[in-house]
């Protein structure tokens, strides 16, 4: 699929805030109220039913990655996030991925699961061929409660059951609803369907039902994400590494994070950085992704990368990503965060297995980022400038004196609050 819009904007992060708008207008179908819903966010008025005890809102920046090229369409990418260097990361790997014809990305249907654990089972394996007997009648049983849900194609996909050994109290039996939640992440619908088929669980296993709550770990929905980068985009000339050594040194570092559970948590950390300011961006449950995706990382038994990078035949550089994905396009703060409807509406999505894709993309760009800044120049050198750049606004900068102030620092290598305080007020006495 092709579209006439290239989020390929040159130069884009050395615009205006306010011509950085003016691109995103021209981009967008729908682009009214832009101004107004960016300036004002989320009011008080609808904070206030949203949780309890409200006091107020907490504001964080909203930027926007280019380059995004996935399965042939275009994105530019909101993300919402306080730490710097995330989006120009993303938008640089996105750029170098671009140059081997984009992500190309998959997903799974959005099948989510609910849990419910049953005890004092007196007969185990009679209760789970009970279950098995039951399999369509529990799964009608789901559909009927269900909303629109069904409606739209989704609903109740299978029973299944697990023994787990418990020394404690008796082994526990669990069942598992596979639900299918289309555009929902589908927390609540999974919550009503287990509960409501609760009471029947425990009139067919003769046992005891505890818990009855969606599994954060969901698995079977999951999102990916591939993309190759010609080994020719990696050189650096200025740090005499060509592009086949950053490939060889990029695979180094992918297989050190698939060893090892302390850099792989690191790796993973930076791969979060972009799902993370993207979910939050769209008015998803970040916990929520955050949880499935470690899970998930560890499921082998020792926790490892979430990303791949090889080498191929060619001797360019290709990565893969894969994890869960419980996004919605509907529900939650989705359609009630005025923002988040304004992120949606500059991805341009509606439905939530694209969005996952689309996140899976950011996820393994990120990646890229930040695996090729180590294994080459470190990340520091970029970092620095960056911090420098709070140092300057935490010292009270103004905004005319703060690249003078980060350029001081990084001239004089000391990059620190006190310096930039000093420098802050020298410059206050000679402006
Ligand atoms: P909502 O219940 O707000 O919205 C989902 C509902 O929207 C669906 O059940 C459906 O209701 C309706 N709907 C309308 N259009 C569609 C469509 N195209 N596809 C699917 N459903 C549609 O939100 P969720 O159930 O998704 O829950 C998300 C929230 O739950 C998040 O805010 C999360 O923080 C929270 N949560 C998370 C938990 C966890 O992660 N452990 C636990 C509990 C809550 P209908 O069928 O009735 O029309």
């Amino acid at each position: 699929m092709t579209t006439d819009k290239n989020s390929q904007i040159s130069k884009f992060y050395k615009r205006s805030l306010k011509e950085r708008r003016e691109i995103l207008k021209s981009w967008m179908n729908d682009p009214a109220e832009l101004d107004q819903t960016l300036d004002q966010g989320l009011t008080t008025a609808q904070a206030d039913p949203m949780i309890e005890n409200v006091i107020g809102i907490y504001s964080l920046p909203f930027g926007i990655a280019t380059n995004f090229l996935i399965n042939g369409k275009d994105y530019l990418i909101p993300m919402v996030i306080e730490e710097p260097s995330v989006v120009a990361a993303a938008s640089n790997a996105a750029k170098l991925i671009r140059a081997g014809g984009g992500f190309t990305t998959r997903s799974d249907e959005p099948i989510m699961i609910g849990q419910i654990q049953i005890l004092d089972v007196p007969d185990i394996n009679k209760a789970i061929e009970r279950i098995k007997t039951a399999e369509k009648q529990l799964m009608a049983m789901v559909d009927a409660i269900a909303g629109s849900i069904v409606k739209r194609g989704g609903g109740a996909r299978g029973i299944e059951t697990r023994v787990i050994p418990n020394t404690l109290n008796g082994d526990l039996l669990i069942v598992h609803l596979l639900y299918d939640t289309r555009d929902a992440m589908g927390a609540n619908a999974i919550n009503t369907a287990v509960e409501h088929i609760a009471p029947e669980i425990e009139t067919l296993t003769s046992g005891r039902v505890n818990l009855k709550i969606l599994s954060n770990l969901s698995d079977r929905r999951k999102a990916y994400a591939e993309g190759i980068v010609p080994a020719g985009e990696l050189a650096q000339e200025k740090e005499n590494l060509t592009g086949v050594q950053v490939v060889d040194s990029i695979v180094e570092a992918s297989v050190f994070a698939e060893c090892d559970p302390y850099r792989a948590t690191t790796h993973n950390k930076g791969i979060m950085n972009g799902i993370d300011a993207v979910v939050m961006a769209t008015g998803n449950d970040w916990r929520a992704i955050e949880a499935g995706a470690h899970a998930y990382a560890a499921r082998h038994g020792h926790y490892t990368s979430l990303t791949q990078w090889r080498k191929t035949e060619n001797g360019d550089l290709q990565g893969r990503i894969e994890l869960p994905m419980a996004i919605g396009t509907v529900g939650g703060a989705t359609r009630v965060h005025p923002t988040a409807q304004l992120a949606m509406k500059i991805l341009g999505i509606d439905a939530a297995r694209e969005l996952s894709e689309v996140i899976a993309a950011v996820g393994l760009a990120q990646n890229l980022a930040a695996i090729r800044a180590l294994a080459t120049t470190g990340i520091q050198h970029g970092h620095m400038r960056m911090h420098a750049r709070q140092l300057a606004i935490a010292a009270g900068a103004s905004p005319e004196m703060i690249g003078r102030v980060v350029e001081a620092m990084i001239k004089a290598n000391n990059i620190r609050l006190e310096y930039a305080k000093t420098l802050v007020a020298q410059g206050e006495q000679s402006g």
